[in-house]
Formats: structure tokens, sequence, C-alpha cells
């Protein structure tokens, strides 16, 4: 791939606050559903090489802003991290009437004054330091996602916070949504589509991304013990819900949005929540190490909603995770295609 400069545009009344590169193109590597790499939502195997030192940052970035914006998946702060500097952490743009877009972020010193901070300790907020930038581009990108949720506008709230990103929010503000494809070259409206299309790439191997309908994969891991399994492990005689093999501590998320009906210690499931969805189907978290949520708490897709672990009845650390159409136990649906129709990859 090549890096092609942007043209800053002059238009009534909004400064473009315009990103220094783009490139030509989202140039991702084939993604790796079963490959070995893949941690919280982020599928590195997919990344380009180039990217993938920077996954533990983007992940980080991800997990600081999720109580906010859960929406804000490591997956898509990659891949905008890719199409803002290709993840040159020293690159600079060329000057424009708003400022160089700086590090590998491509944030212009007014923004970065606002969102940057020292984050890994060396003594000083950096533009050009990743770790610095990466924790700084969430902050910022969730702060846009709040301003979209609040806004009444219409779309994708993250689509309109990476076009607040590119642009300068009162772009968004002036057409009321993503710019159309006739302003600024069609730069800001390919920025969204090339940078949401990377990130359902990156982000396959664990339903990383919300799907549209706002379903996620509940943990960042592999499948393991499948539906209707048969064994003396249970006491129904079959495995009622599926298994993900994740380590104790991992971060287990809401699969889609509802409420929370159960939240506490279960019989043989250990720490388990139960949530109750819009249509009536309740999903089920067992054996987890923590939970952190409470019964009738509204949650959204994607939330944090505990950790995962090995209580219970159990013969390792694993997330059991089961669709039922009840609240109880022996209600259970095959989860793998209710989270299909939800939209979710798995
Ligand atoms: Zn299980």
């Amino acid at each position: 791939m090549k890096a092609v400069k942007v043209v800053a545009v002059a238009a009534a009344g909004f400064p473009v606050v315009v990103l220094g590169l783009v490139l030509a193109g989202a140039g991702v590597g084939a993604s790796d559903p079963a490959g070995g790499s893949v941690v919280s939502g982020l599928n590195v195997a997919a990344m380009p090489a180039a990217g993938r030192k920077y996954a533990p940052w983007y992940i980080k970035a991800s997990e600081s802003v999720a109580g906010e914006c859960p929406t804000l998946s490591p997956a898509l702060l990659a891949a905008q991290g890719y199409q803002e500097s290709g993840f040159n952490p020293t690159i600079e743009g060329p000057p424009t009437g708003s400022g160089t877009a700086k590090g590998i972020a491509q944030f212009i010193d007014s923004t970065w004054a606002t969102w940057g901070r020292d984050e890994n300790g060396d003594g000083r907020a950096d533009v050009f330091d990743p770790a610095d930038a990466i924790m700084a581009q969430a902050r910022y990108m969730c702060s846009m996602v709040k301003k979209a949720s609040r806004s009444g506008y219409g779309g994708d709230p993250v689509h309109l916070a990476l076009a607040g990103y590119n642009a300068g929010w009162g772009w968004v503000d002036y057409y009321k949504g993503v710019p159309p494809e006739r302003f600024a070259k069609g730069q800001t409206y390919h920025y969204v589509r090339i940078i949401t299309s990377t990130a359902a790439k990156w982000g396959t191997a664990l339903g990383g991304p919300l799907s549209t309908e706002g379903w996620t994969r509940p943990v960042a891991g592999p499948l393991g013990t499948a539906y209707h399994e048969t064994g003396a492990n249970w006491v129904s005689g079959y495995h009622t819900g599926v298994d993900f093999t994740v380590p104790v501590g991992t971060t287990v998320r809401a699969a889609g949005p509802g409420t929370v009906v159960k939240a506490g210690v279960g019989v043989s499931y250990g720490n388990e929540i139960v949530i109750r969805h819009d249509d009536g189907v309740y999903s089920q978290y067992a054996h987890l190490s923590s939970i952190s949520v409470s019964e009738g708490q509204k949650v959204k897709g994607g939330q944090k909603v505990g950790l995962s672990g090995a209580t219970g009845n159990v013969t390792g650390p694993h997330l059991h995770f089961e669709i039922r159409t009840g609240p109880g136990y022996g209600s259970d649906i095959s989860p793998v295609p209710y989270l299909r129709k939800r939209g979710v990859t798995m």
C-alpha cells in the first residue's frame, strides 16, 4: 500500500481537522478465525505486522473506555490507527490550516492538548509515544461516541465519532450525520467506511465489534465444548450451553442489550449472571471469578459484566454460556445459531 497526501478542504464555517495521511485502501490480510494469537477482541494475526506490537495498547485503550463506550472495540481502534498512520508512531502529516497531524493517532496540537496524557509513566504526554497516543485516541473517540448518542442524528454513533475524528465534530453537526461523499473529496465518508470494514475483519475471530443489532461474542476466546455434547459431567446428561476456552480473569461481556435478572451464586454454575433480552430470550454466563453488575441493571451489548473463572462445578477455567427461553435451568436453546441470527460472526 502507499500513503497519499490528503487535500485540505476549506469550506464554510468549520475548520477541517485533517488527518495527515490516508492509506490508499485497507490492505488487510486475510483474517484467521482459528489463529492462535487471538486476544481480547482483536485478531492480532490478521493485522499487518507493523501494527501487532501495538495490539496490547489498543486492547488496553478499549478496556479503559468500555464502561462508557463498549462499542469502541480494540479492532476498531486498531483499524483507525492503521488508517491514520499505517501504525507509524513518528509520522507527521503535511501542515494544514488547522495544524500538523502527529503520531500514530495523528493528533493536531490543539486536540492533543485536550486529550493527551502520560500513560506509560515516562513522565511526559508525548504525541509521538504510541502508548500515550492510543490511549488518548480512545478517550477522544469515546467523547464523540457519547456526543453522537445524545445528538439524535441518524446512523451508528461509532460512525459519527469516526467522522468527527477525521473532519472535526463541527462537520458532523453541520450534516447531522456522517458527511456525504461529496464532502472533502469523499475523504471522511471513505474514512468511516474503510475503518469499519477493516475492524470487522480484525475482530472476526472474536465477534469483535458489535453486530448491527448490538450483539457480540461474550468473551474473547475460542469455542470449546459444544451444545448438547453428552457426558456424565452434566446433571441432564448433556451440555446445556457452549463453553468458551479462556483463562481466569478474561473480560466477559453482555452478548446483547438487556436487563440483569440474576447476578450471584448458582449451585453448579458458581458465580453466574442471567440477562433478559428484548425478545424475551435470556443469556447466562457461568463459573465467573467476579461479577461487576447487579440485578435490575440495564446493560448494553458488549458491556463488561464480569470476569471469567472456574467457580462451581468445573474441570478447568472457561466461560459456560447459555441462551434460554426462560430465566432458569432447562430452557436452553442452541446458542451459536441464536448469536448468528443476531448478526454475530461465530
Ligand atoms: Zn459448559
